[in-house]
């Protein structure tokens, strides 16, 4: 849960609702998870687009003045964790730009592995950008497709780029959604009264008790405007490889994807790693909030009581100071703490979704030994974390991933426990059945559904 991968963004979009920028916000709201460095709204009353962002949490960016002023029935928003671009303001989404027929909006969750070369062949044609996102990159591409009409200038573009995106556009007053070939980034599609919604988790439907219609499919281009909801899919269709980090731990567990709810495969995955990697304990406890689906899942199976054994403080904010060194370093200990009554003289089995750096995880289980675990034996519900991610999570290099460099026994060493297993990859694509063939585990097997080029991903390097 800490030190963990990191989600990129999240993007909601609402097109004819009086209320569309108030939704909006509430919508980012329950998208928060998904990005903490930065929030943004546009709202289209179809002449104009009205904009406000900046760097923060969604409660602290918008002002009720703010979202008064964002008028219109069409909006859609941002929340933002960067990587590709640094995390300043002007590299806060959604981008407004204008064209001959009139201003666009554009929100993008995901990140695309061919940008660089596109950038720097567009400067050479002396392009100009403003910001270091690949986001402008597609609406440089737009703009210079030659086609007259947007939508055919669109796909050009993105027929251009190579990766992982899901798109939101607004332009004079329709929402455009837009889902990449392999469809690595969720989008999903609901109704509320007569309007339509367009969001990365279903989360954030259950929030405005609108209803969830579907996912948009890998490829699939979505208009809604006055006509309703026109589906095209202009692109080369490709093999899904939809993340299985979003079921792992990126997404919310309230939210559904491919009709399958995260809590519910958290869970079968807590089963499967149980069945392959039994061991005789008192308690299964997970490391909150990510591996308590998992540790569910891994008590049912095994029989032994589940127990929340470490409590997480959830008002520690980004913005926390941590005294310097006067006191001691306090470390782990300001997020969690583990409840000394249960672990004490107890066989501990800690459930955690993943394992990136183990510097977090070796934390955790020192403070069990300390409350007087008598064995501890971690569990992880997913395989060893071995390579990057290029497609819109922000990784560490190679080298820094702690099962790239060590083998299990070293792991276990270095993280103190009695025990350590993870969830092997067959049996963690057999707990997501049956969309087991569609997705992208790249970070556990290194096999990239998408090709890029290796000399330009210093995250790869094993060693400097
Ligand atoms: S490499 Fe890993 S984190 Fe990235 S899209 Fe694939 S499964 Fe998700």
């Amino acid at each position: 849960m800490f030190n963990k991968l990191k989600e990129h963004c999240g993007v909601f979009g609402i097109y004819n609702h009086p209320e569309a920028a108030n939704l909006t916000y509430l919508g980012l709201y329950a998208l928060q998870h998904r990005g903490q460095e930065g929030a943004g709204i546009v709202s289209s009353d179809g002449q104009q687009l009205h904009i406000h962002k900046n760097v923060g949490l969604v409660a602290d960016v918008f002002k009720e003045e703010d979202l008064r002023n964002l008028y219109g029935n069409t909006a859609m928003g941002h929340v933002r964790y960067s990587t590709t671009g640094e995390s300043s303001l002007k590299n806060v989404q959604p981008l407004v730009v204008d064209y001959a027929e009139g201003s666009v909006a554009i929100a993008h969750n995901g990140n695309l592995v061919n940008t660089q070369y596109i950038r720097q062949s567009l400067e050479e044609e002396g392009a100009t950008f403003l910001t270091t996102l690949d986001t402008e990159v597609i609406l440089n591409l737009v703009a210079r497709s030659g086609a007259e009409d947007f939508l055919p200038a669109l796909v050009l573009a993105l027929n251009q780029v190579r990766g992982a995106y899901s798109l939101l556009i607004i332009r004079g007053d329709e929402l455009i959604g837009v889902r990449d070939p392999k469809g690595f980034r969720p989008l999903c599609l609901g109704r509320l009264d007569g309007a339509y919604i367009l969001a990365s988790e279903s989360c954030a439907l259950d929030l405005l008790e609108a209803e969830f219609i579907r996912d948009i499919e890998p490829g699939e281009v979505v208009t809604i405007n006055r006509q309703g909801v026109i589906s095209q899919k202009p692109f080369i269709p490709q093999t899904e490889a939809f993340c299985v980090f979003e079921y792992i731990y990126f997404a919310r567990p309230d939210s559904n994807f491919h009709g399958l709810n995260v809590t519910l495969v958290r869970k079968n995955l807590g089963r499967q790693l149980a069945l392959e990697n039994p061991v005789e304990a008192d308690l299964v406890i997970p490391v909150p909030d990510s591996g308590r689906g998992a540790a569910l899942g891994y008590s049912e199976e095994s029989g032994i009581p589940f127990e929340e054994g470490l409590i997480r403080n959830h008002y520690v904010g980004r913005t926390f100071i941590e005294p310097r060194q006067t006191i001691r370093h306090f470390g782990v200990k300001i997020k969690l703490n583990a409840v000394k009554k249960l672990i004490e003289g107890k066989r501990v089995i800690v459930v955690d979704d993943s394992i990136v750096r183990g510097t977090t995880s070796r934390k955790i289980i020192k403070m069990l030994h300390r409350a007087g675990a008598e064995e501890v034996h971690m569990r992880v519900s997913s395989p060893p974390t071995k390579y990057p991610c290029f497609y819109g999570i922000d990784t560490p290099n190679r080298r820094e991933l702690i099962a790239a460099t060590h083998q299990l026994k070293e792991i276990s060493r270095y993280l103190t426990t009695d025990s350590l297993g993870y969830l092997t990859v067959n049996g963690m694509l057999k707990a997501i059945h049956p969309f087991e063939n569609n997705v992208c585990a790249a970070c556990f097997t290194g096999k990239y559904p998408i090709k890029f080029p290796v000399k330009s991903c210093r995250q790869l390097e094993m060693f400097d």
